[in-house]
């Protein structure tokens, strides 16, 4: 039998994507600490003791308390106040193609601390720039993994330098479909 795989967390939806900008953006956990970046010491990140790769938040949650009167009256006569702690991960994305930074931006993140998501149990997401969605399996390719098959489209026309019609949406639609997409 297959050992069960770990379920991974999937971060909350943040996309802003447009489908004419489709760049190959390969998403990645970034560490931040105001406290050990402040010495610059090499490689920080492996002795920080403060979860840099997740961003705290404090949010005050006030309740109010109302008393029911005699008379039917409803009185606040005080508030609860609560600090609720809230854990975002730090994502970042960074540009895997020829055209920027000679394609080596992920092995230069890797180099600044960064870190797949799933190496912290987070969903992998997909890698279409500014879409957050997790990877859907069926769409795991040659040219990287994406969250349905327009993204994917979109990354397999830029790889194979195929200039999408920008004004006649229903060619756009044909170039699109006639993409090969097949799984890696
Ligand atoms: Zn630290
Ligand atoms: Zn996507």
């Amino acid at each position: 039998m297959p050992a069960a795989r770990p379920k991974l967390t999937v971060i909350p939806d943040q996309s802003r994507a447009s489908q004419y900008r489709n760049l190959r953006t390969v998403k990645l956990l970034q560490p931040a600490c105001e406290e050990c970046q402040k010495v610059p010491v090499s490689k920080w990140w492996e002795h920080c003791p403060h979860e840099p790769y997740v961003e705290s938040q404090e949010v005050e949650v006030q309740t109010r308390v109302v008393e029911t009167r005699e008379d039917g009256r409803k009185v606040v006569t005080g508030t609860t106040v609560e600090i609720v702690l809230t854990e975002t991960p730090r994502t970042t994305q960074v540009p895997l193609t020829l055209r920027v930074n000679s394609g080596r931006g992920v092995e230069q993140a890797f180099a600044r601390g960064c870190i797949t998501p799933e190496s912290m149990g987070y969903a992998p997401m997909c890698q279409y720039y500014n879409c957050w969605k997790p990877v859907n399996a069926k769409f795991r390719t040659t040219f990287g993994d994406y969250c349905g098959d327009e993204h994917a489209r979109l990354i397999a026309a830029d790889e194979d330098q195929i200039t999408l019609e920008v004004f006649d949406t229903n060619k756009r639609k044909r170039q699109l479909r006639g993409i090969d997409i097949s799984a890696a």
